[in-house]
């Protein structure tokens, strides 16, 4: 690997491709698919909202190391929080992916690992993915249990 990719696939990352935290469908609440074409990730993320809390969430899909790492890393940040924690906390990580690789980094707790994507400008909608499909699913009705 070049010493770019080394720093941008670091430790974290690699351990939440290989072993992804809350990778499993959840039922009952709402959902929503994203993908992103540049690279042909796909995800659906699964969430459960009580009273404004995200009382669950969850993800499943297939795609490159930091789409997974990056919709891992989300959903340990947003359990737990409110909707508007969370939209609050999606525009802080897109500031960070995409500000100039020079810039100060804010720091995010672990979301701070994929602050490196930012000298990686093909990669920052892979980072990305998935908090936009964590938008879209907020928006989505709960799911109809279906018995088909
Ligand atoms: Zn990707």
């Amino acid at each position: 690997m070049t010493p770019e990719l080394d720093d941008l696939y670091q430790e974290v990352i690699l351990d939440h491709n290989r072993r992804p935290r809350n990778f499993r469908a959840l039922g009952g609440g709402r959902r929503a698919e994203g993908f992103n074409p540049l690279c042909g990730d796909r995800i659906t993320v699964f969430l459960t909202v009580d009273n404004g809390v995200i009382a669950d969430v969850a993800f499943q899909g297939s795609g490159c190391a930091i789409s997974k790492a990056s919709a891992s890393l989300m959903t340990e940040s947003v359990k737990g929080r409110t909707v508007d924690e969370a939209q609050a906390l999606f525009e802080r990580f897109q500031q960070m992916i995409t500000a100039p690789a020079d810039a100060a980094v804010e720091s995010l707790g672990k979301l701070t690992v994929l602050a490196g994507v930012r000298q990686f400008p093909v990669r920052v909608k892979c980072a990305s993915l998935a908090w936009h499909t964590l938008r879209a699913a907020f928006d989505a009705r709960d799911e109809v249990v279906s018995t088909e």
